[in-house]
């Protein structure tokens, strides 16, 4: 429709990967309503939007029927714990956003005829037997061990979604993001990279967990928005694993985050996770083919734009900037 423009609710707009999708979409023209209760984020993320057209936030629980908010073109799903130990000291509320926030999201979409995107995880393989893994992986989960609170609350969602496109037609798509990194971590979440980065800015020891020999794939949040986006944009359901196949092991990573940083931290072995994955790599050959997405920034190019947005605002860049 000529001069229309294109409404967007982004729930979990808060977050990390959620704030860079607002920005993206508002870039693009659209006008963009984030929800979320910052149970795991602050404001101070999506501050730089707060000024602009066509950006409105909303603090609400995604638990809870969402209020009138007017119609929608687009839902994203992202409201979610997503850093291991957010979702460990958040249990009951991680499950509650993947079953009831992601129905009252469903409902919205089918109420709007919007398109649905669901921000789901590699971590519905869960400690994979098949390796890369490709979206007909059925996974390998632990349905009652800690960790099942996330990886269950999203296989849950996985099923709503494929549910309401089934039996209500909705224009649903599944998004399997694979670890994803960059500015607007929290340096305190937990996961490893904002962790790594912070430890090596202040030359304190690195802590990896179990033998470190374990991998993961490493993916700048701007192709990870860039893949989002681009499956809204598609009609295709899913899931697609968005992610980037450049494996690394978690001892690797933490020595070459050291090293870009310039550190003389030490290597300081910690307990390992319980279920901890121990190899995750995405087969893309889906997204690459349906969307014509792939990952183009390198983790070398990415950890350097990472380590520069957490130096600016490390004590020792405070310091230095109030002196
Ligand atoms: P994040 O914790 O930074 O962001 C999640 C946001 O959701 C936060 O702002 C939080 O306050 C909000 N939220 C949580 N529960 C809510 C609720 N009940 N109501 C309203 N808002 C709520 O995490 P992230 O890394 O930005 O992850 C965003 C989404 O992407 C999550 O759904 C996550 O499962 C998915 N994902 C992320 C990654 C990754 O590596 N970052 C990987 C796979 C999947
Ligand atoms: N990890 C680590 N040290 C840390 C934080 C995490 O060695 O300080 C490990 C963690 O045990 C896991 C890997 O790094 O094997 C990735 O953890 P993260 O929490 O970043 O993501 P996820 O487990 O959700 O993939």
């Amino acid at each position: 429709m000529p001069g229309h423009v294109e409404r967007v609710l982004v729930t979990g707009g808060c977050g990390f990967v959620g704030s860079h999708l607002c920005e993206r979409l508002l870039d693009a023209g659209a006008a963009v309503v984030a929800v979320d209760n910052f149970a795991t984020s602050a404001p101070d993320n999506v501050a730089q939007l707060l000024g602009r057209r066509g950006f409105e936030l909303v603090q609400h629980d995604i638990t809870e029927p969402l209020p009138a908010l007017g119609a929608f073109d687009v839902v994203f799903h992202l409201a979610s714990a997503a850093s291991p130990p957010d979702y460990l000291r958040l249990p009951i509320e991680t499950l509650r956003a993947g079953s009831l926030g992601t129905a009252h999201c469903l409902d919205l979409a089918e109420r709007n005829g919007a398109r649905f995107v669901l921000a789901s995880t590699s971590e519905v393989y869960g400690d994979p037997a098949v390796h890369p893994q490709p979206e007909q992986y059925w996974g390998h989960v632990n349905p009652i061990g800690p960790r099942s609170v996330y990886d269950e609350a999203k296989r849950y969602a996985e099923a709503l979604t494929m549910a309401f496109r089934r039996e209500r037609g909705v224009r649903t798509g599944i998004a399997r993001i694979f670890n994803t990194y960059g500015p607007r971590m929290r340096t305190d979440d937990g996961r490893m990279v904002p962790t790594f980065i912070a430890q090596a800015l202040s030359n304190a020891p690195l802590t990896v967990a179990g033998s470190g020999e374990q991998t993961r794939s490493l993916c700048y949040v701007d192709d990870t928005v860039r893949g989002l986006t681009a499956l809204a944009a598609s009609e295709h359901p899913g899931p697609v694993n968005i992610g980037n196949p450049d494996e690394v092991s978690v001892r690797r990573l933490a020595v070459e985050i050291r090293d870009a940083v310039g550190a003389t931290s030490t290597v300081r072995y910690v307990d390992g996770a319980v279920d901890d994955p121990q190899r995750r790599c995405p087969d893309i050959s889906l997204a690459r083919r349906e969307l014509g997405w792939q990952p183009t920034v390198d983790r070398a190019e990415g950890l350097r734009r990472t380590i520069e947005w957490f130096a600016a605002r490390s004590p020792g860049a405070r310091r230095e900037a109030t002196a």
